[in-house]
């Protein structure tokens, strides 16, 4: 079976497994790693190897705080403008629909302004970006569009301190962390399961929230207590440790961008050479992560996505926003796969085309 679910999506095999054979004794405590208080030496030696391993992951500097939360990306929707805004305002661009969300979140708090950056041919005019930012409180965007299959590869050139919403690309390629003033992601796309969210914020940014942030999403009180502040999402933390681990066994972030790339150009090379299926979004901006794609003719959909499922490929159903197919190949789906994927899609533009 290969899930191709946006999120939550699937995880690594092997470390399915292991959690498995660790799941009711953990490390031969006779408890569940979920079973354990957070403040345990046990469990603090889980909580602070997965930081450490994501810092030697993402090369993350030490003047940035990494914090282990809940309440999901949506949940920054909202941490951020109250952490971040002060008196100010912030400048959202958007290019899909989870950075239009983020900006609707934030106009709660106060002054906030959009730039939209899609264009009719579905590519992203990034000359709309105004040239001087240094009056905002932070420029907020979002890399990878999981719903619309939309990226955008190039780091915005801004002054503002800049802010990113990571949720469906994290890991999958590199980025230089120092070029961002916070990152953030929901674990359940390429880390881990639902209920973790990751905060990468530098340090001088802590400790400016707004009287009325609630005490957890206050980041200076999380980076204070080191994410146990509450009682944090420990079972997820230890699973996306795993993950982590997982990953610096697979070369690390450039090892895994490299499989990403291959797995996202043979995915669209394969629709772009057929006349059975499209994608409309422009080349320079396709997302590596969640690649959509439509039948030429919509009435066969649903067949589509009911062979395929009988077929072992499972989670093809598009965003109901988008409508269509889209397959999301985080870094736990393997190139074989993607391998099936094409064979099916083939196979199917072949009986039906
Ligand atoms: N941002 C992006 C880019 C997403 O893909 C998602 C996905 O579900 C979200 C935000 C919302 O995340 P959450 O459900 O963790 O709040």
């Amino acid at each position: 079976i290969y899930n191709f679910c946006a999120g939550p999506a699937m995880l690594p095999t092997a470390v399915m497994r292991k959690a498995q054979q660790e799941f009711c004794d953990y490390q031969g405590l006779g408890v569940s790693v979920m079973e354990l208080s957070h403040r345990s030496p046990e469990y603090m030696a889980v909580a602070e190897k997965a930081e450490q391993d994501l810092r030697e992951l993402m090369a993350i500097p030490d003047n940035y705080a990494v914090l282990f939360l809940h309440g999901g990306a949506r949940g920054q929707f909202s941490a951020i403008p109250l952490n971040l805004l002060g008196q100010g305002k912030a400048l959202y661009l958007e290019s899909g629909q989870w950075s239009v969300a983020a900006a609707t979140e934030a106009e709660k708090y106060g002054d906030i302004e959009r730039v939209d950056l899609r264009c009719e041919s579905r590519t992203l005019d990034l000359s709309r970006i105004p040239a001087d930012t240094s009056e905002y409180a932070y420029v907020h965007y979002c890399p990878n569009e999981t719903v619309d299959g939309v990226a955008m590869f190039d780091v915005p050139e801004v002054a503002a301190p800049l802010v990113a919403d990571l949720s469906s690309c994290i890991l999958g390629r590199d980025l230089d962390v120092s070029q961002f003033a916070l990152l953030y992601a929901g674990a359940q796309k390429n880390i881990g399961p639902a209920g973790l969210t990751l905060v990468i914020v530098r340090r001088d940014l802590l400790g400016n929230a707004d009287s009325r942030c609630p005490a957890i999403l206050d980041y200076q009180l999380a980076a204070n207590h080191d994410s146990m502040y509450n009682t944090p999402p420990t079972f997820a933390w230890y699973l996306a440790g795993e993950v982590f681990q997982w990953l610096k066994h697979q070369g690390g972030v450039a090892a895994m961008a490299e499989v990403n790339r291959r797995k996202a150009d043979k995915l669209y090379g394969f629709i772009d050479a057929s006349d059975f299926y499209r994608n409309a979004v422009a080349p320079s901006h396709r997302s590596e992560m969640n690649v959509t794609f439509q039948l030429h003719d919509a009435q066969l959909d649903k067949r589509f996505l009911a062979e395929a499922e009988a077929a072992g490929l499972k989670a093809l159903k598009g965003h109901r926003m988008v409508g269509g197919m889209r397959a999301s190949i985080y870094n736990a789906m393997p190139e074989a796969g993607v391998d099936a994927l094409v064979q099916f899609m083939d196979h199917f533009a072949r009986t039906y085309g």
